[in-house]
């Protein structure tokens, strides 16, 4: 469970006879509960790696393995219940504006069909862990930049995925909140224990959070460096 295989991805974008070699040839096995970062200079392919990853876009060549299956069908679509296993954080929170904190946390369990008390102790829950419960019927303008990215956290992972991608998520917020925010999801991680792959361009944030720095090189993005950072955890 939450293991993923990446064997040879590129991907070249296609727009309008321009063709831009993104990531090439990259490799790269993630275990069960590891916390990957993935770093680079801005333009190197993170976020088209990750894109692939989250079966938004197929690679032009390669393929991407989730717990042995494969996450796009031979034409390139991604496979609804590979999907299934993975929860996407973005750079913006992207919370329905017009819905309480703790509907926008319980969104996907709404798609599940879950009942609403169901849905509303899950929240709670989740709340509680991220430092949300007084805010749970608040609506997202009336929380700070930081808190509307743990509802984000949250919501990501209400459906119990065993996988979280996470795309820059506290990039636009200040030094101080992205300490913070940085500080809540080691906590939240070593609660869960989730397969996590975080792209940044903070080496200070992959230092701080993760078990495998996975360095790209500049554009085009090839794997230029994997460092294991071994040091206890508690
Ligand atoms: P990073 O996340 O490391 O900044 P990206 O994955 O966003 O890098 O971009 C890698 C390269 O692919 C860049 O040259 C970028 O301009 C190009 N690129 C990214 N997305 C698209 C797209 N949708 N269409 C065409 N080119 C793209
Ligand atoms: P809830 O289940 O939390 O009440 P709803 O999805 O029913 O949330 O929507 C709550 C309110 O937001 C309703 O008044 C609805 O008309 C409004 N609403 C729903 N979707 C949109 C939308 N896409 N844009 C603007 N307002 C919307």
């Amino acid at each position: 469970e939450g293991a993923i295989e990446i064997d040879g991805i590129t991907k070249v974008y296609d727009t309008k006879g321009q063709r831009t070699l993104a990531v090439e040839d990259v490799s790269l096995e993630i275990e069960p509960g590891e916390f990957v970062v993935l770093i680079g200079r801005s333009g190197c392919g993170k976020s088209t790696l990750l894109r692939t990853l989250a079966g938004l876009q197929a690679p032009t060549d390669g393929a991407i393995r989730i717990s042995g299956q494969s996450l796009y069908s031979p034409e390139g679509k991604a496979v609804p219940e590979v999907i299934g296993d993975l929860g996407f954080v973005f750079q913006d929170a992207n919370l329905l504006p017009w819905r309480s904190v703790w509907k926008n946390i319980a969104l996907p369990l709404e798609v599940q069909r879950m009942s609403r008390p169901d849905r509303r102790r899950r929240a709670e829950e989740l709340g509680e862990l991220s430092g949300l419960s007084e805010f749970l019927d608040h609506l997202p303008r009336q929380l700070s930049g930081g808190m509307r990215q743990r509802v984000a956290i949250m919501r990501a992972l209400a459906p119990e995925p065993s996988i979280l991608l996470m795309d820059e998520p506290f990039s636009a917020l200040d030094a101080i909140t992205r300490d913070e925010l940085n500080m809540a999801l080691q906590l939240i991680w070593l609660e869960f224990r989730k397969t996590v792959v975080l792209v940044t361009h903070s080496i200070t944030e992959a230092a701080f959070l993760a078990d495998k720095i996975v360095l790209l090189s500049p554009h085009p993005g090839r794997l230029q460096k994997v460092i294991k950072v071994d040091f206890p955890r508690p």
